[in-house]
């Protein structure tokens, strides 16, 4: 496993994380013994047109005591509505405030424009003692999402590598219910018991996609810094009469309401996402869509363009292969010629690690398993849009699938490499070379699948290695390894490899 981790590392070259971008206004300021005990009133103009703002304060003098406690005050007065946007005293530094979500300690609700004031106080500045405190703010509009500078956290991990998840799940904030603490009652079942849950699986990642609502960001962001270890990726399902799709990384509100005046059809639905730097993946698209059902199939009434989705829940819940897969709509899409990242998704609904019926999933099952440049929403983001993904339909730790098509031969393009979710050029009559690397998959068969049709069947070698040969005929096409056990089930299910295919 090491060595597999060593080799994967060498080939995809670490690279850098999104920077956060330069604060829009610097504020700063000084302070003396004479304002011990006293409030200060830090004024800045917030342009029209502004969605969030995020302050990050720093200063000096801690060494000698020095505290500065922290407000947020808004055009209005005091005691007006929207006036006071809350008080952290000096537990925080950095906090976000939106009309959707805000850090524990602040208040969401409407960004006027006008002069707002970062509110001080001081409790304590020794007399002879001077201070100066600098507060960086940040604007963002309507179609940003979490950048770096507001997002929940900074990334958790730096380094590249691949990272395991659950991409889909519900918790109070929609639909998902348990137990209460007394055992006698069904009650919304408060997130923190899924988060808890999923830490416990020991996922590296977690997006919380509830109906068509985001109320659950201000929540995770509470959470987040004590879940040290695992991302929080805030999500929603979008929940529709023609289909549900999960849309990652946009903290705005975006209307769902297909075949409304505003949202026509899935295609504006998308434009408006493509707007917002949003992903989205159409969720358990062969589900019915009836009274078992309602709306849970992905049922357009009107032309779809299917490029303007990123994803698809090719795997929804514990049974990859039942009559709802997705496998054979997400293949559809792939034969169409669409390059479409397929992804898989507990849809747990119970906050544990039981199920509630026989849709609702178990957090973790299936694992989502993305190459990442790092363990950030960003990264993880950017490892779907690329496909540098497979699907771990038990949920193991430790499973891993590794793939890497090489031209063979001399001339043009010999020894380009193409990996899950890449891009290659081979032309008609030359080899492709296929290597296959594998952990905790002993005793099973690598399978190769090129346009939908099994093209062979071979067995993981004792160095976890299989590998295969294919002639192309210079045509478009694409090749996917999937891991099946003794039995034929479905163990892992890989992302393809686009032969011969326009980049997108
Ligand atoms: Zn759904
Ligand atoms: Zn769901």
């Amino acid at each position: 496993m090491r060595a597999l981790t060593a080799l994967l590392l060498a080939c995809f070259a670490a690279s850098t994380v999104a920077a956060e971008r330069a604060p829009d206004v610097v504020l700063r300021g000084e302070l003396t013994g004479k304002d011990n005990h006293t409030y200060r009133e830090v004024p800045f103009e917030v342009p029209a047109g502004t969605k969030r703002i995020t302050i990050d304060v720093s200063y000096t003098g801690r060494e000698q005591r020095t505290t500065i406690d922290l407000g947020l005050l808004g055009p209005g007065g005091f005691a007006e509505q929207d006036g006071f946007r809350g008080w952290s005293g000096g537990s925080k530094h950095r906090f976000t405030v939106s009309a959707t979500d805000a850090t524990a300690s602040f208040l969401p609700g409407e960004i006027w424009p006008g002069r707002w004031r970062l509110l001080l106080g001081i409790p304590n500045i020794r007399p002879t003692s001077t201070a100066s405190f600098t507060a960086d703010v940040w604007f963002s509009n309507d179609d940003e999402g979490f950048g770096p500078e507001h997002g929940l956290s900074a990334p958790l991990k730096t380094t590249a590598g691949w990272y395991r998840g659950d991409l889909h799940m519900h918790t109070a904030h929609s639909d998902g219910g348990c137990l209460n603490a007394s055992g006698t009652a069904k009650v919304p079942c408060p997130l923190f018991l899924t988060v808890v849950s999923a830490a416990k699986r020991g996922l590296d990642f977690i997006a919380i996609s509830e109906h068509n609502t985001m109320s659950q960001v201000s929540e995770m962001r509470e959470l987040q810094p004590y879940f040290d270890t695992m991302l929080m990726i805030p999500a929603r399902e979008i929940t529709t009469f023609e289909g549900h799709a999960n849309l990652f990384g946009v903290s705005r509100p975006l209307d769902f309401r297909l075949g409304s005046p505003s949202v026509p059809d899935w295609n504006a639905l998308t434009a408006d996402v493509a707007k917002a730097h949003g992903l989205i993946s159409i969720n358990h698209p062969r589900r019915p869509n009836d009274e078992t059902c309602m709306g849970c199939g992905f049922t357009p009434s009107k032309p779809v363009n299917m490029h303007g989705f990123q994803a698809i829940e090719a795997i929804n819940g514990r049974d990859p292969e039942r009559p709802e897969t997705g496998i054979p709509f997400w293949e559809k899409q792939l034969n169409a010629g669409v390059r479409i990242t397929g992804i898989g998704g507990g849809d747990s609904h119970d906050g544990s690690d039981g199920a509630r019926d026989e849709f609702a999933g178990v957090i973790g099952v299936p694992t989502t398993v993305v190459r990442a440049d790092a363990l950030s929403m960003d990264g993880i983001l950017d490892g779907i849009r690329a496909g540098h993904v497979f699907v771990d339909t038990e949920g193991t730790k430790d499973r891993m699938l590794e793939v890497t098509a090489t031209a063979a031969g001399a001339g043009a393009n010999a020894g380009a490499e193409a990996h899950m979710g890449d891009a290659l050029r081979v032309a008609k009559g030359r080899q492709v070379h296929v290597a296959v690397t594998t952990a905790a998959v002993t005793g099973m068969r690598a399978i190769a699948t090129l346009d939908g049709k099994r093209l062979s069947s071979t067995p993981i070698a004792a160095d976890n290695t299989a590998s295969l040969d294919w002639k192309s005929d210079g045509k478009s096409h694409w090749l996917r390894i999937d891991i099946r056990d003794a039995t034929g089930k479905l163990i892992l299910l890989g992302n393809p490899i686009y032969l011969n295919q326009p980049s997108p």
